[in-house]
């Protein structure tokens, strides 16, 4: 059974979630959004005390609330980023997003250090995280899911009652909800879903009240 805190970062409420391997403490990060020295503290005083290990950056997608504290976890912890090739241009348009949202922020290009696709992609303890592409909220964007602790880690795909926008570049409704359809459904229904925004939900309270599946 893998472990896991989340914590709400930056301006745009996003979660970031911790998971690791409550024996062997090799850990993850999904979508690190710290945008604040308060909030890296917040995230090296949590690392620091369960004494974790993070060995990858897990990206379900490269917007910038997602990403603002990829930085830091790579100087901090050399830990590698992990995102799908096909949002891999988004990494080289970080300002252009920061600006569109009108943020005063400085922002490198994010470079990706292992292109994932769907399948296998990390082991921690007993537990493997499996990726599966969704595309539609973005044309990379990826689910993580944990089959063995009944865990999927959504990003942008699914919210409890919602869906990700799809305006955005990159974005397709038709592909989003074929991701939903074809992708998300086939889950157990007691899996639980962590979204990149709001609360966590299961598949089976999605199916019944999300009117998007
Ligand atoms: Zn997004």
């Amino acid at each position: 059974m893998i472990n896991l805190k989340y914590f709400t970062f930056n301006p745009f409420d996003e979660n970031t979630y911790v998971i690791w391997d409550p024996i062997t403490l090799e850990g993850a990060v999904i979508d690190p959004g710290m945008s604040s020295g308060k909030e890296n503290i917040e995230f090296d005083k949590f690392i620091k005390a369960e004494n974790l290990s993070l060995k990858a950056i897990l990206l379900t997608h490269i917007h910038i609330d997602h990403t603002f504290g990829v930085d830091h976890v790579k100087e901090t912890y050399k830990t590698p980023v992990l995102a799908n090739k096909a949002d891999e241009f988004l990494g080289q348009r970080r300002m252009e997003q920061a600006q569109m949202f009108h943020l005063p922020v400085e922002l490198s290009p994010l470079i990706v250090d292992r292109l994932i696709d769907e399948g296998e992609v990390l082991k921690l303890g007993d537990d493997t995280v499996f990726a599966l592409h969704a595309p539609g909220h973005s044309p990379g964007s990826l689910l993580y899911y944990i089959p063995s602790s009944g865990i999927l880690f959504s990003g942008d795909v699914l919210f409890k009652g919602s869906i990700g926008r799809t305006d955005l570049p990159g974005g397709n409704y038709g592909q989003l909800v074929r991701s939903i359809n074809q992708k998300i459904i086939e889950l157990p229904l007691s899996t639980r879903v962590y979204p990149g925004h709001g609360p966590s939900t299961t598949i089976a309270d999605e199916i019944r009240s999300n009117p998007y599946f």
